[in-house]
Parts: structure tokens; sequence; C-alpha cells
């Protein structure tokens, strides 16, 4: 299929590096795709950024089908343009299709609509170690009507936003708290994919962290309350007795690729690595004995997070005492090292944009 390009000619003003966010500021143009039952996916084009008109009846606003990812583009030292294992991301985005009773997409198209997309809009990646531009493809529901079943028609897009370094003010621990009133995700749900409502269902819990001055939530299992899941939207990594644990992937965690990511690098470089069930208890148990070194978040808006302080119920434990433990640091540096070219890749990590 060919990806047809239309410019447009009110190019917006890029903001400086300093002055970048998250997630405010978006591109001149954007990649979009149609789906009906006669013609499948069709249409692949670039346009201008422009908002998406629909009908009040659209489906995706009354029942959320709707199917998202995340990932970014690096500037490199010698002003190179790459990607970060990209093909995981569209891969992960069919299966969120699979689940969600979406028509899968030709992976390989999206691909080079996203890198045909950033070619165009290759001075909007900032230039500053730390920033980058993120983009965000999207499939939503497109048919007008308030029955409750999968639409007939749908809509796939490709935004991208720059965004400023995650950590401008360096790399500080957060403080986290266990809810045990909500649950982002149970068995049989759908916490293994990045659709829309698993985020509105986060927002409850999240507010109530703020109010009692934690950043983010961590999220035990839905069935018993016990197991520790993810935190925020990122996945969780433990660092105990020198072994790092993080819980295996179960059907209500979602397989982050920089979780994947921290696995490998972790067993190239001969560490202990265990995906398993950890409770609450035993990590709690395991700070009160000591072993508990590193406690950090794994994603790709923050690559690394590391956690300092966890509330459960009255009990508050403190890790690092307010420092970043060394294995966290050494998972961001070698993550960001890889992905602003710093270091040569793991074979199959980086897609190059421009030659
Ligand atoms: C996106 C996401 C992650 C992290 O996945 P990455 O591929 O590493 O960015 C973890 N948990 C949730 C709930 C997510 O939505």
């Amino acid at each position: 299929m060919n990806i047809t390009i239309t410019k447009t000619d009110q190019l917006k003003p890029h903001p400086k590096d300093t002055a970048l966010g998250f997630g405010t500021v978006f591109t001149d143009h954007m990649f979009n795709m149609d789906y009906d039952p006669k013609n499948g996916w069709h249409n692949p084009r670039i346009e201008p950024y422009q908002p998406i008109i629909m009908a009040p009846s659209t489906m995706v606003l009354h029942y959320g089908q709707a199917i998202f990812e995340g990932l970014k583009a690096f500037r490199t030292e010698d002003n190179q343009i790459q990607l970060f294992r990209p093909q995981e991301n569209f891969k992960r985005l069919n299966l969120s299709a699979r689940t969600m009773c979406i028509p899968e997409f030709d992976e390989e198209l999206a691909l080079e609509g996203l890198k045909k997309l950033i070619r165009l809009e290759k001075d909007w990646v900032p230039k500053t170690l730390g920033t980058s531009l993120y983009i965000r493809p999207t499939i939503v529901a497109m048919d007008p009507f308030l029955g409750v079943r999968a639409s007939y028609t749908y809509r796939f897009f490709i935004i991208l936003s720059p965004v400023g370094a995650y950590y401008p003010e360096g790399f500080n621990p957060v403080k986290i708290w266990v809810t045990k009133d909500h649950v982002r995700a149970v068995r049989g749900g759908v916490g293994f994919v990045k659709t829309a409502g698993n985020y509105a269902a986060s927002l409850f819990a999240g507010e109530e962290a703020h109010k009692n001055g934690y950043t983010q939530v961590l999220w035990l299992d839905g069935v018993e309350l016990k197991y520790i899941e993810e935190v925020g939207s990122m996945n969780i990594f433990f660092v105990i007795n020198n072994e790092l644990i993080t819980p295996a992937l179960n059907g209500s965690i979602l397989s982050g690729i920089t979780r994947d990511s921290v696995i490998s690098m972790a067993k190239k470089q001969n560490m202990k690595v265990t995906e398993r069930k950890i409770s609450i208890d035993e990590l709690f148990d395991a700070h009160a004995e000591g072993k508990l070194q590193e406690a950090f978040g794994s994603g790709t808006a923050a690559v690394i997070s590391p956690v300092g302080i966890i509330k459960y119920n009255d009990r508050v434990i403190n890790i690092g005492e307010g420092n970043v433990g060394p294995i966290a640091k050494r998972f961001f540096k070698d993550l960001t090292d890889i992905q602003y070219g710093k270091v040569e890749a793991p074979k199959g990590w980086i897609e190059k944009i421009t030659d």
C-alpha cells in the first residue's frame, strides 16, 4: 500500500528544549489509516495534524474500544534519529487489537508509516540529552452506534509529541502508595493490554495517592490483594539479596518492553533474575531483615523510576535512605546509552530512521 503525504503550510513554532514537558505539544503532521469491513485497513496517509471529527454517538466515546502504544524517537550525538524496539510496540498493539476485537493491521506498514512521518517531522526531535519525541499510535472504534458490540469501522492514527527530560533535576526516588481498596486489573480481564479503560480505572486510586502525598500507586493483584503487580503505569523490580525480582506476567500485568529489556540486560550481566509472584508481605519482611536493597519501576516514559518510600496500611518503609541504588542507576544508564546511540545496541533493538 502506498502511503500518501499531504503537507501543511502552517508550521507551528517549536518550543525550546528546556520548556518541554510531557504530552502537551504536537507536531505538524500525523499518520492516519481507516478500516471498514469492505476495504480492510486502507488509505494510509500522512496529513496535517488535525481534529478527528466524530458523531456524539461514536462507539469509542461510550464503550472505550480504544487501544494505544507509547514509544520514543531519540536524536543521537551524531544527529541521527532512531527508535527503540518499535517492532515490539506494533506487535503489542496487534495483541491489544485481538483482545479488544479490533481488526489486526500490517505491522510493517505501520512501522513504514511511522518512519515516513518522523522523517517529515525530523526537526521536531529535540536535541538535548534526555529529551525525545514521544510517539502515540492509537486505534479507536468509529461506528456511530449505541448498541454494545465491536465496531465495524476504525481509525488508526499516530501523533508525535516532543518531550522533555524526565529527570531534569536529577534522578530522585519516588514515594509509592499501596492501595487496598482498588485494583487495576483482574484475572480474565484486560490488564495485559494497553486499552483506554485500564487507565480510567486507575485514576481514583491515583488521586487518593496524590492526596496523601504519594506519587504513584503500587497495585496488588485483583484476586487476593496480596501479590505485587505494577507501579502506576510501569512494571516493577526489586533487588533482594542481590537477586533481581519482578512479578511474573499473569494476564493482569502489562508486558513492558522496558521490563523485557531490563531482564535481558540483567541476564547478560550475569545477575540472578527471577520472574515470580512476590507478595507485599514478603517485600516488607525482606525490608525488616535488611535484605531489600532496591525497588524501581520501568517504562518508556521514565525508563527507570527509583522507588524510595512505600506505604502499606500503617507501615512505611524507606529503601536506600533517599538515594538511588547502583542497580537502578546502572539500568538507567545502560538503557539510555543504547537509546541515544552512545553504545552498541543488542541486535534488533535500534531502528535508524535518518541516513
Ligand atoms: C505501557 C505500560 C507499561 C510499560 O511498558 P513499556 O513497554 O516498558 O513502556 C507498564 N505498565 C502499564 C500498565 C503500561 O501501560
